[in-house]
């Protein structure tokens, strides 16, 4: 049996050791088709192995699962790939009235489907989460007994190691309050505005029967009309409204008065007797007759120009570069993001993200000066503006970067013709301090796929392919192939350096010291990885890990340093290396904090060591929480419910709140170390400090804080309360 084999071992680093050992072996046999065979042999059982394997963590991982489901207050269901149901947790019955028994072997969609939500809405869960990705978004379901409910639902794929769907798990937290509560509040609300508008605001009523409206004498005179009351055709007013909201408005009073909306509220500009526009924030309500259809509506009108042009100027101040008045980044990604969703929609549309960086720029401003480098910009933004179609985007978003958003494109053919009229635009000299100037730009060009959905991605290819456009000698346009980003970085050869030197095991782990305050007595250690990479030393993680990332190694380089740490652990509690009660800290990436393996593999390591779980801690970044809330808050969970302790990791620097620590219920905060840096130099860092280790007493979570490298920073650290501190001054990461 494969077991047998792979005795004492479990991982894929172990399989590569015993090809390497059975390959020494084999060469003192000298018999070469021997060596073949029996690799093939190896290699068969290894497969073998490692589908069993996997089948039986899957199945585990979910048996664990729902032990800790069993207690938490959000509903929660398994099915198999097929949405059959297989299991649900006792909120789950709560929640939609069926038992257990009741609900397996149907689907969701039998049991709880409603007319709330159109077939689409289906649909695209479906579509998301067959594709292996998770959806997450509010849902109105049937309970059995009919009436309904809302929740807000996560949605999660259960993949093997192959990327398989293999079940589901969707997560139900009861929202049905919180969205009616939501609702009833906002009706108040805008009867309260309306019975509270200023003296200032101009009043108005629609007799909808007559189809007459009354404006009052404030009304009008806010529109340089003379103060008179005026009773007339509605047209008098709509016809006034900007064409560009005027859709808006009536599309805003027709949802209203059909009972879509609980009440009308619309900003838009209207025309005043000067014959300029002034901004108007209009609200109102409908009279309802008994059959629940609108008579009346009467409202408000208050003149908003003032405020309103001051955040249109500040939206478009953060919005725009002030020198070219083009977009910025930030309002590029966001037409990108916007332009790659409606492609997502169309199969034969894509979208083109160029690069344009101007050749030998900085020459220029140093010859011409700044002033000159200033102008040259702008005439480069025009022209580039000059040369799109009028649904296109250039934006400015570095010193003489430019990116340009082509949009829905059907090919290659008809980016180029519009790359064309851009190096002819740009190839026109340009009239510099009275000098003709010629400039050239390195363009790099990239072509949405169609699964393309994130606008950095395809900005950095588009980079990507501008360096290359540079490297060929500039002054040209270069498109972008996935095998550049590669070949830039050298990652390919990195890679498989990096995958034989784990099999080699050529990974360390230094330990870093954590004393307890105010005594500094040393209670704990972090591990930290290394990589021994023969010819250049010891490498920091942040010199290997995004390698490891890219070659999807993470995996198997965090097992190692889990399963190492716990060997650590064990033989430092022989031989008195770890005070009692003390503990190694490893660190969690996001990723592998929501794979279901990780539970399994935190126990394995605990039985196989026989160490007591408080002995271990597992640090976890803010970032891992908010990628999947309810999942990363149900991992973190069983984790715990295993007796090791969870640290949030440069805590400070993400977006955690207090509410949100609550929520995740972790047992350590680790202030990150800027905050350390700057505990003795700025006040604002001594603030959050003592903030957190405040918050964190409150609700009985120990704090430790990183990189503390001078006395003064750990006095502080002592005087607000600190309950821990780790960092150079008290010891730098070293070999066990
Ligand atoms: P981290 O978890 O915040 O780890 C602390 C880092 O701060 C370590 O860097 C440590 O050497 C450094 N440090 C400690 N004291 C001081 C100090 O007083 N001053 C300064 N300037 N730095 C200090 P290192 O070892 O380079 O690790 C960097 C990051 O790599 C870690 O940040 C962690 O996020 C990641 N990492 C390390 N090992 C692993 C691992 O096994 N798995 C995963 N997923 N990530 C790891
Ligand atoms: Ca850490
Ligand atoms: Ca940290």
């Amino acid at each position: 049996m494969g077991h047998e084999m792979f005795k004492g071992g479990n991982g894929a680093l172990d399989a590569h050791d015993v090809a390497g050992k059975t390959g020494r072996g084999d060469r003192r046999l000298g018999h070469d088709s021997t060596i073949a065979e029996l690799q093939r042999k190896l290699a068969a059982a290894e497969a073998r192995e490692r589908r069993l394997r996997e089948r039986l963590r899957v199945k585990d991982a979910l048996a664990r699962l729902g032990l800790a489901a069993e207690h938490v207050g959000d509903s929660i269901e398994f099915t198999d790939a097929q949405g059959i149901m297989q299991w649900v947790n006792p909120a789950y019955e709560s929640l939609t009235g069926y038992t257990r028994d009741e609900v397996l072997g149907k689907t969701p969609a039998e049991l709880l489907r409603s007319d709330a939500h159109p077939p689409e809405f289906y649909e695209e869960i479906w579509n998301t989460t067959s594709s292996g990705r998770i959806w997450k978004g509010l849902m109105t379901s049937r309970r059995k007994d009919g009436s309904e409910f809302t929740a807000d639902c996560t949605l999660s794929p259960v993949l093997d190691d192959a990327g398989d769907v293999t079940s589901y798990m969707c997560l139900r937290r009861d929202v049905t309050a919180e969205v009616h509560e939501r609702l009833e509040l906002r009706s108040a609300l805008s009867r309260y505005a309306l019975a509270a508008a200023g003296a200032n605001d101009g009043m108005w009523g629609w007799d909808l029967e007559q189809d007459e409206v009354l404006l009052s004498a404030r009304w009008r005179l806010m529109l340089g009309y003379p103060p008179r009351e005026f009773r007339g055709a509605p047209s008098e007013w709509l016809q006034q409204v900007h064409p560009d909201e005027r859709s808006g408005l009536e599309e805003r009073l027709k949802a209203h008065l059909d009972g879509a909306t609980d009440h009308l509220e619309c900003e838009y500009r209207i025309r005043h007797r000067d014959g300029g526009w002034r901004w108007m924030l209009c609200r109102g309500l409908a009279e309802r007759g008994p059959d629940g259809k609108a008579a009346r509506i009467a409202g408000s009108q208050a003149d908003i120009t003032r405020q309103k042009t001051a955040e249109l100027r500040l939206r478009h101040e953060a919005l725009h570069d002030a020198l070219t008045g083009l977009p910025n980044r930030v309002l590029f990604e966001d037409r990108l993001e916007q332009s790659l969703l409606r492609a997502a929609r169309h199969d034969d549309r894509r979208v083109a993200v160029l690069f344009v960086d101007l050749d030998k720029f900085k020459k220029i401003n140093d010859s011409y000066g700044h002033a000159a480098g200033d102008r040259l910009l702008q005439e480069i933004g025009r022209r580039l503006q000059r040369a799109l179609r009028s649904a296109d985007t250039v934006a400015r978003i570095g010193g003489d970067e430019f990116t340009v958003l082509i949009d829905a494109v059907r090919d290659q053919d008809e980016v180029d013709i519009i790359i064309g009229r851009i190096q002819e635009a740009i190839a026109l000299p340009v009239l510099l301090a009275g000098a003709n100037v010629v400039v050239s730009a390195s363009i790099g060009m990239v072509l949405s796929r169609p699964d393309d959905r994130h606008p950095n991605d395809l900005l950095r290819d588009a980079d990507t392919a501008m360096y290359q456009a540079k490297a060929a000698g500039r002054d040209r346009t270069v498109t972008f192939v996935p095998e550049m980003r590669a070949e830039v970085l050298g990652l390919v050869e990195l890679e498989q350096e990096l995958r034989a030197g784990m099999a080699a095991g050529q990974l360390r782990l230094h330990y870093q010291p954590i004393v307890s305050l105010p005594d500094r007595t040393v209670v704990g250690f972090e591990a930290l990885v290394r990589w021994e990479r023969p010819g250049f030393g010891l490498l920091l993680p942040g010199e290997f890990l995004h390698v490891a990332e890219e070659a999807r190694l993470m995996d198997d380089l965090e097992r190692w340093v889990l399963d190492a740490a716990c060997n650590q652990i064990a033989s430092w509690r022989l031989d008195g290396g770890l005070p009692a009660g003390a503990h190694v800290a490893v660190n969690i990436s996001p990723k592998r904090l929501l794979q279901s393996t990780l539970l399994t593999q935190v126990e394995d390591a605990l039985d196989r060591t026989g160490i007591p779980p408080h002995s271990l801690r597992l640090e976890i970044t803010e970032n891992s929480l908010l990628e999947d809330e309810l999942a990363a808050s149900a991992a973190v969970h069983a984790l715990r419910g295993l007796g090791v302790r969870v640290c949030l990791d440069d805590f400070g620097t993400g977006y955690s709140s207090l509410a949100y620590i609550h929520r995740f219920s972790v047992d350590v905060l680790k202030i990150d170390r800027a905050f350390t840096a700057g505990l003795t130099k700025d006040a604002g860092s001594e603030a959050i400090v003592k903030a957190i280790v405040g918050m964190a007493r409150g609700l009985g979570l120990e704090v430790v804080a990183e990189g503390v490298e001078t006395e003064e920073q750990l006095e502080r650290l002592i005087a607000l309360g600190c309950d821990g501190a780790q960092g150079y001054l008290l010891g730098r990461p070293g070999g066990a």
